[in-house]
């Protein structure tokens, strides 16, 4: 049981102005796990005050002193590496052994990208008679959201450090605890005051204030399109760098010759593990008609012996829904598309047998959907799949790229001319073919509504950078 009844400002733990207190809530069981004390517009002005304070300093510190301090925050990321992925489990119910090896080393990496990045970025160059500079936006806003929690917040702050930004980071109210662990990394880090600073609050009150404060210089969120309409509104009137990274309706696009053993694979790895709750999740499956009750055979016989059980239990292939919230939305979505006359192939409404208590839902397959129907037009966040049959190649791009979103695309096939062809039409910010392992320092974001912009590795750095040229007379 923990509670956090401070906030993190100017290198000190203090008392928030607004105090309210959220209960902080295990998925697995609905337990109290402990509490967060929120923040209010008063602890954000008195943050943002703090990050630009100590901006003017931090931005003229040398990318070797940079790469000195992520070199400290990377030492005390490792000593508190144990107590992150509890964390994440504790408040989203990831697996523990994904939290372990998913969740955490995929922000350590990020922290190790950044150093590398830093020392390839050329933050001066000549050109023609001009010199070129590349200088720090000023004081980032960083809002994340609850799903992939020790990535995003450790992404989006070491590359805003890294270009001598200083920071305020707003996690998501129900992952106090991941971000309190971040917090005191960043503490033990030994950070000039003011650097880094945590004010855990509600988005509507503490992450639109930070939006919206004019001392704010570039804003880094990621969340649901509806929350970054209203945090590029409220951030338009002081023209504000504005970067989203939003939602998804993968496609999984299975060419006529896919090995469907690979496609079960991605789906278990990037769908099922995760419970749904991934922004990439590969959500719509479009597979050649001819080879349908062939595919759905493969996928059923993997649904059904999948694990669904306790976050603790090592055995678990797939843990509960980080809150009773999404609980409910993922059965909206089923019943949806049960009325919209989708077959129902596994899975449903309810908890799966054996677990009685918890957020757990079951894995779902939809057949004979179309791609009209809500179920495969919006974001659920949960283990519904749609399988979508297609007759020809050019249809299934066609549907595959008919959406408001392009975050991620999977592509399955044996043919590459097929395989490359597919992938230079499909709109999508990344692309994965058959089995390749999915590459955590390249540049990740979205085309269409799936945001703008790209974060992690180099262009998660020069994100945060702005461009100045020097126009000196001739010698
Ligand atoms: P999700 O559905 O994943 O919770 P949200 O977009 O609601 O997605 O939340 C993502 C992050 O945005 C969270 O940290 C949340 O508190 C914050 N947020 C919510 N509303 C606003 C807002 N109006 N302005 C800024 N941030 C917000």
């Amino acid at each position: 049981m923990r509670e956090y009844t401070r906030i993190y400002t100017d290198g000190d733990w203090t008392d928030p102005v607004d105090g309210t207190v959220l209960d902080l809530v295990d998925p697995a069981d609905g337990s109290r796990t402990g509490s967060v004390t929120l923040a209010g517009r008063a602890d954000v002005d008195r943050a943002v005050a703090a990050a630009h304070r100590a901006f003017d300093g931090f931005a003229r510190t040398t990318p070797a002193e940079r790469t000195d301090l992520l070199t400290r925050i990377l030492t005390e990321f490792d000593r508190r590496a144990a107590d992150l992925a509890v964390a994440v489990t504790t408040e989203m119910g990831a697996p523990a052994h994904l939290a372990r090896d998913a969740h955490v080393p995929t922000g350590r990496l990020q922290i190790t990208t950044a150093v590398e990045v830093l020392a390839g970025t050329p933050f001066t160059e000549r050109r023609g008679d001009g010199e070129i500079r590349r200088e720090p936006l000023g004081v980032a806003a960083l809002i994340t959201p609850w799903n992939f929690p020790v990535l995003q917040m450790v992404g989006k702050t070491v590359s805003a450090l890294a270009a001598g930004c200083t920071v305020v980071l707003k996690p998501a109210e129900t992952a106090a605890h991941s971000a309190m662990v971040f917090a005191e990394i960043m503490d033990a880090a030994g950070l000039p005051p003011g650097v880094f600073n945590l004010v855990p609050g509600r988005g509507e009150v503490v992450g639109e204030a930070l939006v919206s404060h004019p001392d704010v210089g570039v804003v880094s969120f990621t969340g649901s399109h509806a929350t970054a309409t209203r945090v590029a509104v409220a951030a338009a009137p002081t023209t504000k760098r504005v970067h989203t990274e939003l939602g998804g309706k993968s496609p999984q696009l299975l060419l006529p010759d896919a090995d469907f053993s690979v496609a079960v694979e991605t789906l278990r790895q990037f769908m099922l593990a995760m419970t749904g709750q991934i922004c990439s999740a590969p959500s719509r499956t479009l597979v050649p008609r001819e080879r349908l009750d062939e595919f759905l055979g493969t996928l059923v016989q993997a649904v059904e012996s999948l694990r669904v059980g306790h976050p603790g239990d090592p055995a678990t292939q797939m843990g509960p829904l980080a809150s009773q919230a999404q609980w409910e939305i993922v059965q909206r979505y089923v019943r949806s598309g049960l009325a919209a006359g989708a077959s129902l192939v596994t899975g449903g409404l309810g908890r799966p047998e054996g677990l009685p208590h918890g957020n757990f839902v079951r894995p779902t397959v939809f057949a004979d959907v179309d791609n009209s129907m809500e179920i495969a037009r919006e974001e659920i966040f949960g283990p519904v799949m749609s399988v979508i049959a297609y007759d020809t190649v050019d249809e299934a791009v066609d549907i595959a790229n008919d959406t408001p979103y392009g975050l991620a695309a999977y592509v399955v096939g044996s043919d590459p001319h097929q395989v490359d062809d597919v992938v230079a039409r499909l709109r999508a910010g990344a692309v994965l073919v058959n089995d390749a392992p999915f590459d955590w320092t390249a540049p990740w974001g979205g085309y269409k509504q799936s945001g703008n912009g790209r974060e992690f590795g180099v262009e998660g750095v020069l994100a945060y950078l702005e461009t100045k040229v020097v126009h000196r007379p001739r010698s």
